[in-house]
């Protein structure tokens, strides 16, 4: 059989640990046999991070941006105990996510992958539901602080050109704490914009939500920036495609998520995404189950599996043993690149092999054949085999090459 063509190369970021090994086994098993692929690669292992002094993490950003798609495996963020771990590190380098995201100015779009025989927590969601999550300001970048004595606070904003514009926060009697936030309009507008795109890239209605009933000033920015953005640029566009963008207060629309079928894209301010996509991961069933896609707002692309690099069975697999790692999420990340520079660089060939990688991937957990994690989920009554994870990249290997033939 011939190999599928790539015009354009997709950047490839290697990881670390668990799933760096799954990354090796995906393309030798998955990916290599059947396209002709054009990668530009760059290793994101923490070794090699610290190596070139992190740098090699802002060049694929730079290469994200400049090819337009990019797909990542799951990288360690250092703490103390990981410093201990690899006593080489000069630094405790930064969440590479944190640097890509904040280079490409993404919006982060996190959705479950569903099966029929894991039914999700909430009986009526038939559909994914994908969280768009705002990733810069608010409590994230707060300053807080405790006080003692009865007193009063104030908000003070001094501009450039010496102007100030003060507010009282509040007077008390006794012991206090304060927090001071912000956002910008720079950053809720690219928040917008990523939204908007992802939803006619995705085919999705769009809903918003924030608390601007009691955060008149704050919250009712985001929310007139997002009617600005859909009524300046967007209207046309959802209204040809049946689209719908759904402003609600948070407290109505958490009520109407869980009454709902899913199957749109929900944007959230930092917090409120912050706590809702943890809610509706466990929900629909398993972490091992969520991809993740960056979207900046000019319509680049990252994808990625939302969870880690899964340490635990890495220590294992060092010992010799097999471990049954759940491959799914970091195979999505795969296939949506590709789908994605299929559409982009018009190679239907290379759409149609994404698409058959995961019809592939879901026949076989359809089939009762998937990986220890999953096998606790499933209906009762439903029979499952357990593999470890190479035994189900061959399953599916083999599933894909019938479907290619
Ligand atoms: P993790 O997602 O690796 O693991 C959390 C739990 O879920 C563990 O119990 C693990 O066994 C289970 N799990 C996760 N994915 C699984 C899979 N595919 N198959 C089977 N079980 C799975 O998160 P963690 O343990 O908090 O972090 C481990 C490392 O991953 C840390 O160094 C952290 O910095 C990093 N991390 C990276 C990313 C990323 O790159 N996007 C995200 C989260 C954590």
């Amino acid at each position: 059989m011939e190999k599928i063509k790539m015009t354009t190369p997709i950047v490839e970021m290697d990881g670390d640990e668990m799933t760096r090994v799954l990354w090796g086994w995906i393309k030798q098993k998955l990916i290599l046999p059947f396209v002709d692929l054009k990668t530009e690669y760059y290793d994101l292992g923490l070794l090699h991070r610290n190596e070139t002094r992190d740098q090699v993490t802002v060049e694929a950003a730079k290469a994200t941006q400049r090819l337009g798609v990019a797909v990542k495996c799951a990288t360690i963020t250092p703490n103390r105990q990981r410093m201990e771990e690899y006593p080489q590190l000069t630094e405790m380098w930064k969440s590479p996510n944190g640097t890509i995201r904040a280079y490409l100015d993404g919006t982060a779009f996190r959705a479950p992958i569903l099966l029929s025989c894991i039914r999700p927590v909430v009986k009526n969601w038939e559909h994914p539901i994908t969280i768009a999550r705002h990733a810069y300001g608010d409590m994230y970048k707060a300053v807080d602080m405790a006080t003692e004595e009865p007193g009063t606070a104030t908000l003070t904003f001094r501009s450039e050109s010496g102007k100030e514009k003060t507010l009282t926060v509040q007077s008390v009697q006794g012991p206090a704490i304060w927090q001071g936030q912000h956002n910008t309009e720079k950053s809720i507008r690219a928040f917008a914009r990523s939204c908007f795109q992802y939803a006619i890239s995705q085919r999705q209605d769009l809903w918003f939500s924030t608390k601007d009933t009691i955060s008149k000033i704050y919250d009712g920015e985001f929310k007139r920036i997002f009617e600005e953005e859909y009524e300046n640029t967007y209207r046309v566009e959802f209204e040809k495609l049946g689209l719908t963008y759904f402003y609600t207060l948070i407290d109505d629309a958490v009520a109407r998520v869980i009454r709902s079928k899913g199957g749109f894209i929900w944007a959230l301010k930092n917090y409120d995404g912050d706590v809702m996509s943890d809610m509706v991961a466990t929900a629909f069933g398993s972490l091992a189950m969520m991809t993740s896609v960056l979207v900046s707002p000019d319509g680049t692309m990252e994808f990625e599996a939302s969870h880690g690099t899964v340490t635990r069975h890495y220590y294992r697999y060092l010992k010799g043993e097999k471990t049954s790692t759940n491959p799914i999420a970091t195979i999505f990340a795969w296939s949506g690149a590709l789908k994605r520079r299929g559409q982009l660089d018009c190679l239907p060939d290379l759409t149609r092999f994404g698409e058959a990688l995961e019809s592939a991937s879901l026949e076989t957990l359809e089939s009762g054949v998937m990986t220890g994690d999953l096998a606790g989920l499933v209906e009762e009554g439903f029979q499952t085999t357990v593999v470890d994870s190479e035994r189900f990249l061959d399953a599916i290997a083999q599933r894909l090459a019938e479907k290619l033939v």
